[in-house]
């Protein structure tokens, strides 16, 4: 795609500002029961989460649905408009930095997903209207992904460093920078001369780091299964959900397409998160040299795929905002919801640790 300088995605970036702002103070969506009415915000599901006892995941659905994007949108605006005013560089180049680390915290895009499965399962109980916030949302993401496209963060760095010099030092380490990604001539444990990020030849520790995470998110895994998600009281009967019992509850009312979404992103992804990142490390300390070409491709796709396993644990944020008519109907969050939030928190942190340029070490130049 051909990049267009700084100028559109700031404009999209202060759109996504408007979007955002708008998406906190109106409504998202209201329900119809039993002759009362319920309206949430997309506020509400966390902070009910919160109140009702489910601090983690209330904390965890906040940070990456309103705290985050609002970060990143305000990071890259100002960044950007200190770059077109002519502001002090040192502060801007922190700020920046910051970006690329909280990218892919901001889930918005996933969200909306969760608010899909979530009012599919609304209609068949209620009578429900989308309010206006959905719109705000949609056009935030939208915002987001244009700003994110239209970036090209070697322009921005370089708008950052105006003074590039070569510091190429005979008999210094060559020293790719992971924030930036330029090229230093520096000894091990200095700071890039460009964004001023700390320099490390490899991650530090990422065996350990990654084994940990991993291990840590399997044995997670099976309580996330195995315990109910969530608990939906109608017309005073209770009725616990596991993951598995609520994609077959999407197939007993013929939804498909949504059944499908769920599972992959509920069974499919983390599964295929935990067997890649197992066979990577082990391949990798193993000093397997086949197939680097591919193991790196899978690393993206992992790093990537990640973050959308995270639509059940919004679906359940949006209900439980909105379904509390005492015993006519009520939907609370259960202990497996604790568990599947983090074996996707503890995957994604597992992929960041792991260094894919541990696996380029074991190349061998084929003989000629
Ligand atoms: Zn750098």
């Amino acid at each position: 795609m051909r990049r267009v300088g700084i100028t559109f995605p700031l404009a999209c970036a202060i759109a996504g500002l408007l979007f955002y702002s708008f998406a906190l103070i109106a409504p998202l969506l209201e329900i119809k029961a039993y002759g009362r009415f319920a309206m949430a915000h997309i506020e509400t599901g966390p902070l009910r989460l919160v109140s009702s006892g489910w601090q983690i995941i209330g904390a965890l659905v906040f940070l990456v649905t309103l705290i985050i994007p609002g970060l990143k949108l305000g990071i890259i605006t100002i960044t950007l408009l200190g770059i077109e005013t002519h502001f002090p560089r040192r502060p801007l180049k922190i700020l920046f930095r910051w970006y690329t680390m909280l990218s892919p915290w901001a889930m918005i895009d996933v969200y909306l997903l969760g608010f899909l499965v979530a009012y599919t399962r609304l209609t068949g109980m209620f009578t429900v209207h989308i309010d206006t916030a959905l719109y705000a949302l949609i056009g935030l993401m939208m915002a987001m992904g244009a700003t994110d496209a239209g970036l090209d963060q070697e322009i921005v760095w370089r708008r950052l460093h105006d003074t590039e010099t070569s510091s190429r030092t005979v008999g210094l380490h060559a020293l790719g920078c992971a924030t930036c990604g330029l090229v230093n001539h520096a000894p091990e444990n200095n700071r890039c001369r460009r964004c001023d990020a700390p320099l490390h030849p490899r991650k530090a520790e990422s065996f350990a780091r990654t084994w940990a995470f991993t291990i840590a998110a399997a044995c997670l895994y099976i309580p996330a299964n195995i315990y109910p998600f969530m608990n939906i009281t109608n017309l005073a009967q209770t009725q616990s959900y596991t993951i598995m019992g609520g994609i077959a509850e999407l197939v007993n009312a013929g939804l498909w397409p949504l059944a499908l979404l769920v599972f992959f992103a509920s069974i499919t992804i983390p599964l295929l998160k935990l067997v890649g990142l197992a066979y990577m490390l082990i391949s990798t300390q193993r000093g397997h040299s086949s197939f680097l070409q591919a193991r790196t491709r899978t690393y993206r796709i992992l790093d990537f795929i990640g973050r959308w396993s995270m639509i059940d644990i919004f679906m359940v944020s949006i209900l439980v905002a909105l379904v509390h008519f005492g015993q006519f109907a009520n939907v609370t969050a259960n202990i497996g919801a604790i568990c599947f939030a983090a074996v996707v928190v503890l995957t994604i942190f597992a992929i960041n640790a792991f260094d894919p340029r541990l696996m380029w070490d074991n190349y061998e130049e084929p003989a000629i």
